[in-house]
């Protein structure tokens, strides 16, 4: 079953300029953020929406938990579309879709005991008959996510724990109301590589314990490994690969991809050394002035005459693999 589905999101944002400036120009320019984007995640399953900074993936995650609001474009959870939801109905639908954002500090209010951190949602959705029983509920959490003991950890403040602690406090709080969904936005990015590779472990475990279905948002291909059934692969405000880990990984078909996955580290170094890098050249064009055609043509060893004039369809090379990239049209 498709429990979360996106069609043509588009996000554009405006970009601010002084007054004075306004006075004399007519013209408003846009970040083009998010341009067109669509996908499905079954049940269960967890899809990685990877790219570079600025490809829009984060903005994307934003669109469907509707902390921003789309410019234009659909969203549809557990098959009712939930684009035009206002804020009282979106925050009861919170219970059930949740975000885990990359910098634990942040996210946790320094002066707010971690136990009663992971409580606040159970308060705010209602969920557990008084204070004693939520207080058992996020005890049970805290063991589940491995902080323990986890009365202990209850009364500590955010300062007193490591970043991968604080980084499982977060998880607890927001998988305690149970939620299908969950944004995953570089939820890892932060963190030692060995912490890193417990915690997607316990992602992991979780998700098959919860049955939760994941966006795992990332920058760093190497790390949807260990968690993605799927991949997404965003540039410039499009996705132009999508396609099961195993197809992405064994037979990457979009340059760009191409180039992402040259560049995962190899385990082996000896195989890492015969791998050819096809790292592109130059940065990411600016969205608020993305080059015409295929966004990726400025930095693309492919790039023909028809590149530079219309950005070629997202098309389906076989069931489950699309690609947007007129090698292949
Ligand atoms: Fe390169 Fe053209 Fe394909 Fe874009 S459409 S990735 S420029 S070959």
């Amino acid at each position: 079953m498709t429990l979360l589905k996106v069609e043509n999101l588009v996000k554009h944002f405006p970009v601010r300029i002084n007054f004075v400036k306004a006075l004399f120009t007519r013209e408003r320019k846009k970040v083009h953020a998010v341009n067109g984007v669509s996908f499905e995640i079954e049940e269960g399953q967890t899809l990685g929406l990877v790219g570079e900074s600025g490809s829009g993936k984060t903005t994307t995650g934003r669109l469907i938990l509707k902390l921003e609001e789309p410019t234009a474009g659909r969203i549809f959870f557990a098959g009712k579309e939930i684009t035009s939801l206002g804020a009282e109905e979106m925050r009861r639908l919170r219970r059930e879709m949740q975000i885990i954002f990359q910098d634990p500090l942040a996210s946790l209010n320094p002066y707010m005991r971690i136990g009663e951190a992971v409580r606040h949602p159970l308060v705010i959705h209602s969920i557990g008959e008084n204070k004693r029983r939520q207080r058992e509920m996020v005890i049970e959490m805290l063991e589940r996510v491995n902080l323990r003991p986890a009365e202990e950890f209850y009364n500590r403040f955010p300062r007193q724990i490591s970043g991968g602690q604080r980084q499982r406090v977060v998880i607890a709080r927001a998988l305690i109301t149970r939620p299908k969904f969950v944004v995953a936005d570089e939820a890892v990015a932060m963190l030692d590589v060995s912490v890193r590779s417990q915690l997607l472990k316990l992602m992991m475990d979780l998700k098959h314990e919860f049955n939760l279905t994941y966006l795992f948002i990332t920058h760093d291909l190497a790390t949807t490994k260990y968690i993605c059934d799927r991949i997404a692969v965003m540039y410039l405000g499009r996705i132009v690969e999508e396609g099961s880990f195993k197809d992405i990984y064994t037979d990457p078909k979009h340059p760009y991809t191409r180039a992402l996955i040259s560049a995962v580290p190899e385990p082996d170094p000896k195989a890492g050394e015969k791998k050819k890098k096809l790292i592109p050249a130059g940065e990411v064009p600016n969205p608020i002035d993305p080059p015409s055609g295929c966004p990726f043509h400025p930095r693309c060893p492919y790039a023909k005459e028809v590149c530079k004039t219309a950005p070629p369809k997202l098309k389906e090379l076989e069931s489950g693999r699309r690609v947007a990239c007129y090698l292949y049209s």
